[in-house]
């Protein structure tokens, strides 16, 4: 949890970490308890809450009586005074959620398989569908703070720009930001998925938990987020957590981009995985142009057949997942978390299979186990996971200016 300054000017920031106190006490607050937990002295709580009241971002008018003594006057987040619509582009499918203050989900809509080839036609469905459920969940669009969009990496967060996402074809250098800004007239965030999954697990959880560790994003293709102390890292380019061509310790083909035949993109790529199914005696469809949507409708039928209880189909996806435990394994070693967390459209689907072997591959590899325990779990977030780290981006960004935002002031 962060803690406040009694500096003056800190202001904003001060607001920040009473707002995420707050929002972290589902059963809500008082003052007493606000001082203890930011450090923060009567004064500046008192000057922060007034103004906060004054927004209407929070209320003050219920009591609780816990225990001996007169009862506690709480303060609690007005849920949906403000609201945050966060989106999903992945190769296989188009996320939408509205989301509020109080990181409840309010409205969420998917569209599967969509033709995502064409960039203009797909932001203009992205504007679109986000009129509709602004439309249908009733909220002044005054209190929309934004639209924060997860997308595959590499980004150019600053520009707004989808840089080349190997899995997506038709979006090499696509300006994402400034025309759904034009289009709905609200601000627009893009970040890159994995950081965005990374920001939407540590938003959500509201119970003190790990504030280090690794989410792993299973989608596609596969990613890590960072979170140190408590907060997510960026990297230089806002680009951090490419783990695609880790070494995975696994022999599977030679990679046609890092060259090496062990690497993570290589041993989990559906053209691997057809063709071990080949040799198995497990025919999966095969294509004569290889092409991003060709790959997706492939696993697809892989995962599917593995869900059906095909034992070829379930090797291959426990063979595939386990390459990733590998890596997550040494990416805990090198930043000495506490925490691997799994998430994304692929890990929902298909956990329930391979959660144990996973574990026993990120422990097998993790060399401090003789200093501290390393636990690995599942996103509570589910197949959701990348639209709603797009929709907390976006409200964080409204209101936890960050202390290194601070500095530059
Ligand atoms: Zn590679």
């Amino acid at each position: 949890m962060r803690r406040g300054t009694n500096l003056g000017r800190l202001g904003d920031f001060n607001q920040a970490v009473i707002l995420e106190s707050i929002r972290r006490a589902p059963d809500g607050i008082s003052r007493v308890e606000l001082a203890g937990s930011t450090g923060l002295s009567p004064q500046t709580i008192s000057n922060v809450v007034r103004r906060l009241l004054d927004d209407g971002i929070v209320r003050e008018d219920r009591t609780i009586v816990s225990g001996p003594g007169k009862p506690r006057t709480v303060l609690e987040l007005e849920g949906n005074r403000l609201v945050s619509i966060g989106i999903h582009l992945d190769p296989s499918v188009l996320t939408f959620v509205a989301m509020n203050l109080r990181g409840e989900v309010l409205r969420e809509r998917s569209i599967d398989l969509p033709n995502l080839e064409v960039a203009t036609e797909t932001i203009q469905l992205m504007a679109d569908t986000v009129k509709e459920m602004i439309a249908e969940i009733r909220i002044p669009k005054k209190h929309i703070v934004g639209v924060g969009i997860a997308v595959p990496g590499p980004v150019n967060v600053e520009d707004g720009v989808v840089l080349n996402p190997p899995l997506l074809d038709g979006w090499a250098d696509v300006e994402l930001v400034t025309p759904l800004r034009k289009l709905l007239r609200l601000q627009v965030i893009i970040e890159k998925d994995t950081i965005a999954s990374a920001v939407g697990e540590l938003w959500q959880s509201k119970e003190e938990k790990s504030d280090d560790f690794v989410f792993v994003y299973c989608g596609h293709g596969f990613g890590a987020g960072i979170v140190i102390d408590g907060e997510v890292h960026h990297g230089s380019s806002n680009n951090a957590g490419e783990i695609g061509h880790f070494s995975t310790g696994q022999k599977s083909v030679s990679c046609e981009e890092c060259g090496a035949d062990d690497c993570l993109a290589a041993g989990t790529s559906y053209e691997f995985m057809a063709a071990q199914a080949k040799e198995r005696g497990l025919e999966l469809p095969s294509y004569e142009i290889m092409g991003p949507e060709q790959r997706s409708e492939g696993l697809n039928r892989l995962t599917e057949l593995a869900l059906e209880g095909n034992t070829v189909a379930k090797e291959l996806i426990v063979e595939s997942m386990v390459r990733v435990g590998e890596v997550a394994g040494q990416l805990a070693n090198a930043l000495d978390v506490s925490e691997v967390v799994f998430g994304g459209p692929q890990w929902d689907k298909v956990r329930e299979l391979v959660s144990d072997d996973v574990d026993a591959a990120v422990k097998r590899r993790f060399g401090l186990r003789g200093v501290h325990e390393l636990g690995t779990r599942s996103s509570t977030l589910g197949s959701q996971v990348g639209a709603i780290g797009g929709a907390c981006v976006v409200m964080d960004a409204s209101l936890s200016p960050k202390a290194t935002a601070l500095l530059l002031r």
